[in-house]
């Protein structure tokens, strides 16, 4: 354990790994990267590893085309391979209300720059055969979305390229104190011993809001459970078929390991907090429901009807990271200098941690990024006096993942 650091990153998940990478390739000569668990154990290697640049707003946008420019060149930029799978993804609805959406989604992010086609059923289905033909009112080609089959391998590639310029990771080492003198970091304590530190970055996911509690500051995030499966192999399924996001069911669909892999966002989703669970609690004790899953299949049966009957191969799942506002927490803290925050994943942290990971390294190391995150600024929360408000606000970003109603006031 150093006992000083130039930073002391909090959390080796996507977005931690990202943050400690970027800030080394930036000049700083110690980051240390601190973990509570195995790095790279999380919610992070549970994800479906799927990047889309149709978002809800142009931050959003920009960091998600960031992102796919970042890791479909990561052996350029840092010398580690990462095997990208350039899909393509299609955005489709089966109903006259949700074409309407997926249209207006489309004219949104092409007037953002983003690169897509819309296509009518026949063409979706060439496309993507496993797609039936007939059952899209309406479908948006993006071919420049991307998978990563298996997530854990872009937190590998992290930890080598951060290695290789000198990041220490240490992991089964929980951070229990952040160290704040006349308003600014000063350390960060854990059970091993204290580290001297001018700059904290708080990347701990779902434990986020209770590790900057630690310096008494506000990260106002409610973890919420989301769940996936993998089937054994399905003939005819070619990884390089697109990635499906079907709008009405709130599901996505893509090639893996030969089969299908298919999560959904249910109307009911299980709120979980970890402050409410003992310290050992880790994603491994989320609780998992195929019933849910399978629910939802059904309601996708007659467009991708080589998911009845397919048998389960892996079943996994984790804690997104949810916000009342559906928005990412990136930036300094609000009156305590030196104390970052990189959360708020709202299911997209994987994905956008590249990004985030470069924008917020800049900001940290030259005191200016080069986008704008003022739209993900920590401070724009007011204290949470009521926890059923915000668990409720958490459900409804959630449940309207796919889509672009207003939330209720
Ligand atoms: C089933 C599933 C599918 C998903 N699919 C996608 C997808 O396709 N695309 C996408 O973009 N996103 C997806 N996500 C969301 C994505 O996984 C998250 O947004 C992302 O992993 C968040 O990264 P993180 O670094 O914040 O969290 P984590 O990976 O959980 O890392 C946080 C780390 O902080 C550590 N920590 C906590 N407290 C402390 C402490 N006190 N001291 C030290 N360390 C601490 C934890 O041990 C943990 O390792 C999915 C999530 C799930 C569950």
């Amino acid at each position: 354990m150093p006992s000083q650091a130039d930073a002391v990153v909090i959390g080796a998940g996507a977005l931690g790994l990202s943050t400690a990478y970027h800030l080394a390739s930036m000049g700083l000569r110690e980051v240390v990267v601190l973990d509570r668990f195995a790095p790279g154990s999380q919610a992070s290697p549970r994800a479906a590893g799927l990047f889309k640049q149709i978002q809800t707003d142009i931050t959003r946008t920009r960091l998600a085309a960031l992102s796919i420019q970042k890791v479909t060149n990561f052996a350029a930029e840092t010398g580690v391979d990462l095997p990208v799978q350039r899909s393509g993804s299609i955005l489709a609805a089966r109903t006259q209300k949700y074409a309407e959406i997926v249209r207006a989604e489309a004219a949104q992010a092409r007037a953002w720059g983003v690169d897509l086609a819309l296509l009518d059923s026949d063409e979706a289905h060439r496309l993507m055969p496993y797609l039936e033909a007939g059952t899209t009112a309406a479908a948006c080609y993006t071919p420049g979305d991307v998978y990563i089959e298996e997530p854990a391998s872009l937190l590998m590639a992290y930890l080598q390229a951060g290695a290789k310029l000198g990041v220490t990771v240490l992991g089964n080492t929980p951070v229990t104190g952040i160290r704040v003198k006349n308003g600014e970091v000063v350390g960060a304590l854990t059970s091993e011993g204290s580290i001297a530190t001018p700059i904290v970055v708080d990347a701990a996911g779902a434990w986020a809001r209770q590790v900057g509690s630690l310096a008494d500051a506000q990260v106002i995030v409610a973890p919420i459970r989301h769940q996936l499966y993998i089937t054994d192999p399905i003939l005819g399924v070619e990884p390089t078929y697109p990635i499906l996001r079907s709008i009405d069911t709130a599901v996505y669909i893509r090639p893996a390991r030969g089969g299908l892999m298919f999560g959904a966002f249910e109307k009911d989703p299980l709120p979980l907090d970890p402050r409410e669970r003992g310290s050992s609690f880790s994603m491994d004790d989320v609780p998992l429901e195929l019933a849910v899953l399978e629910r939802l299949t059904e309601s996708i049966a007659d467009q991708v009807p080589a998911l009845h009957g397919a048998t389960v191969n892996e079943h996994r799942g984790g804690l997104f990271t949810m916000t009342s506002d559906g928005q990412f927490i990136v930036g300094p803290q609000p009156g305590i200098a030196g104390l970052w925050s990189a959360t708020g994943c709202n299911g997209s942290g994987f994905s956008l941690s590249p990004g985030i990971g470069q924008v917020l390294a800049e900001w940290i190391v030259t005191g200016a990024a080069s986008m704008d995150l003022s739209a993900l600024a920590p401070g724009r929360f007011a204290r949470v006096h009521d926890e059923d408000w915000l668990r409720e606000a958490a459900v409804w970003q959630y449940s309207h993942y796919y889509e672009r109603d207003e939330p209720p006031v």
